[in-house]
């Protein structure tokens, strides 16, 4: 069966995270805020995963490091179509079939990220005039439109920054030195 995660190519979800975590395309340092950064390679295991290495204080990092991805089994484009798929105001049941993972798997996986989503605050300190959008997408009915009308009705996209809602001020954002 044709899964949406064979249609995702991890070199391009990686891609995502880096433009969604650094979006001025500078890498910072995770414990620090460094921007002195230099690239040491890729993960052995995960030959889309950048390493770095922080001239600030000499710590090693990757691109998920401190992301709700890091440490996690399955490959980025599972966890990065779920997430969408939690966007789309699908079940847990929906998700487990589109990713052709197991239920109790996605009900992990899922309960991470809203534990994540809910957990994270904003990467940038807002100041000024603050914008706040939020994208709504309704899924396919799959035969069952009434239950997704009602569903979508209460519904909310999945919201974090960067994923389905983006959060940013126009004045300024906080930058580090180091
Ligand atoms: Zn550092």
């Amino acid at each position: 069966m044709l899964t949406l995660t064979h249609l995702l190519e991890e070199a391009k979800c990686y891609d995502s995270v880096r433009r969604l975590r650094w979006a001025d395309g500078v890498v910072r340092c995770p414990k620090c805020g460094s921007e002195e950064v230099v690239k040491r390679g890729k993960d052995d295991a995960h030959p889309h995963r950048q390493r770095y290495r922080c001239k600030g204080c000499h710590r090693q990092f990757d691109d998920l490091t401190d992301t709700v991805f890091a440490g996690r089994h399955q490959p980025l484009r599972v966890w990065m179509g779920c997430l969408y798929l939690m966007g789309l105001n699908l079940s847990n049941q929906q998700i487990a079939q589109e990713l052709g993972l197991n239920q109790s798997d996605v009900h992990q996986m899922t309960h991470r990220l809203r534990q994540a989503i809910v957990d994270n605050k904003p990467e940038v300190q807002l100041s000024g005039e603050v914008e706040c959008d939020e994208v709504y997408v309704t899924a396919g009915h799959k035969g069952h439109p009434d239950a997704v009308k009602k569903r979508g009705v209460q519904g909310g996209g999945v919201s974090s920054k960067g994923f389905g809602a983006e959060v940013r001020s126009r004045q300024k954002s906080r930058r580090y030195s180091g």
